[in-house]
C-alpha cells in the first residue's frame, strides 16, 4: 500500500495552503478523503520546513504527529474513529473503556471537546502554534458543537483548525459561517482507478469497486477492506428480487441499508431510461417505478434509524422482504 498523497488530494492541499484561513471546513460526500486532506493541512501549519506542497515528512513535527504524540495537535474525534484511525485515547477515557465502564463512543463526547477548548488556550510548545482536527465534524452533538463554536468565535491566538465533514448539512449553520468551506474535489476515473491498483487492488477489480463504491476512491478501498466481495455485490440485486436474505447474511444493518439504497437508486434511475451508478446494468432486474419510488421511502426511514436497531436479526429479514416486493411488483 502507497502512503504518497492522491494526486487529487496533493492539488486541492498546495490550494488551501496558498490561502489564510484560520479556521476551514472541509467538506463533501465520503469517501473523497477528506481525512486525509485535514490532516496533511494540519502537518503541513505544524511542520519546522513546510514547501508549498505541504509537510517535509522529516522535521522533529512531522515525525511527532507520525508517532500520534504532537504536543501542538488536538485530533477531535468520536473515539470509535480514533481507535480506527491508530489515535490514542485519553487516560480517563482509556481506562474507561478497558474496565468495560462503558463502550467507546461513537459521537464526540463532551469532556473531549472541553480537553479541545482548554488545549486551544495553551501556548504553543514548539513554537509553530497549533492545529486541532476534527473528523468527522457531524458527530458533534449541539452541546459540544456549540462549545466549539464559542473557540472558533474568539480564536485564542495561535490555535488554527480544520473541521472535515461527511455530512456539512448537519453542523450548525454558525460553524458554516466562522469557517471557510472548501468542497472536496471528486477524481476523474483513471486517477481514482491508479490510485486503487497503488493501493494493491488489483486491475480487473479496480473499476468494479470503483463502481461500487459511486466513484469515491476511500469508499472503494473500504469496501474491500470490510469483507465485501465484488461477486457477492454482483448477485445482490437478482438475490433480493429471489427474497434470498442469505446474500446479506453477517452485514451489520447500516451496510446493508447502504447496499440497498444503492440498488434501489440504480433501478430507479433504469426504470426511467437512466444509467446506473453502483451495479453492472447486466446485473439489475427490470421493476416498477412506483414500486421502487415506495421502497425508496422505506429505506430512508430505515437508514434514520439504523444506528440502534431494535434487533439486528430481525431488520435485515424485513430489507430481504421489502426488496424482493418491490423488485416482483409490476405497478
Ligand atoms: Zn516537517
Amino acid at each position: 500500500m502507497s502512503d504518497a498523497l492522491a494526486p487529487w488530494l496533493q492539488q486541492q492541499l498546495s490550494a488551501l495552503l496558498a490561502q489564510r484561513g484560520h479556521a476551514w471546513l472541509l467538506h463533501g460526500p465520503s469517501g473523497l478523503g477528506q481525512y486525509r486532506l485535514g490532516l496533511e493541512l494540519v502537518r503541513a501549519w505544524l511542520c519546522e520546513t513546510p514547501t508549498p506542497q505541504g509537510a517535509c515528512g522529516q522535521c522533529g513535527s512531522c515525525h511527532a504527529i507520525e508517532v500520534r504524540t504532537h504536543a501542538d495537535l488536538c485530533v477531535l474525534m468520536p473515539e470509535t474513529v480514533m481507535m480506527a484511525l491508530g489515535w490514542p485515547l485519553g487516560e480517563k477515557a482509556q481506562a474507561d473503556i478497558d474496565d468495560k465502564k462503558r463502550k467507546p463512543s461513537k459521537e464526540i463526547r463532551v469532556d473531549a471537546m472541553r480537553d479541545t477548548v482548554e488545549f486551544s488556550q495553551r501556548t504553543s510548545a514548539r513554537g509553530r502554534g497549533k492545529a486541532v482536527l476534527v473528523y468527522p465534524a457531524e458527530r458533534m452533538n449541539n452541546v459540544t458543537a456549540n462549545a466549539l463554536l464559542k473557540t472558533l468565535e474568539e480564536p485564542p491566538g495561535d490555535a488554527r483548525f480544520v473541521l472535515a465533514s461527511e455530512a456539512a448539512h448537519q453542523l450548525l449553520p454558525t460553524i458554516h459561517s466562522r469557517c471557510l468551506g472548501h468542497t472536496m474535489l471528486w477524481p476523474d476515473e483513471a486517477s481514482a482507478l491508479a490510485w486503487l491498483q497503488q493501493q494493491g487492488v488489483g486491475a480487473a477489480d479496480a473499476a468494479a469497486v470503483l463502481r461500487a463504491a459511486g466513484g469515491r476512491p476511500d469508499d472503494a478501498l473500504q469496501f474491500l477492506q470490510s469483507g465485501l466481495d465484488l461477486k457477492t455485490w454482483s448477485l445482490l440485486p437478482r438475490a433480493m428480487a429471489r427474497g434470498d436474505a442469505s446474500a446479506l447474511a453477517g452485514w451489520a444493518p447500516a451496510q446493508a441499508v447502504d447496499a440497498l439504497q444503492k440498488l434501489c437508486h440504480d433501478l430507479l434511475a433504469g426504470s426511467v431510461g437512466g444509467a446506473p451508478r453502483y451495479f453492472n446494468p447486466a446485473d439489475l432486474p427490470m421493476a416498477s417505478t412506483a414500486a421502487l419510488a415506495r421502497w425508496s421511502r422505506e429505506l430512508a426511514r430505515t437508514a434514520r434509524t439504523v444506528e440502534h436497531p431494535f434487533n439486528a436479526g430481525l431488520m435485515l429479514e424485513a430489507l430481504v422482504s421489502q426488496a424482493r416486493n418491490a423488485l416482483n411488483s409490476k405497478a
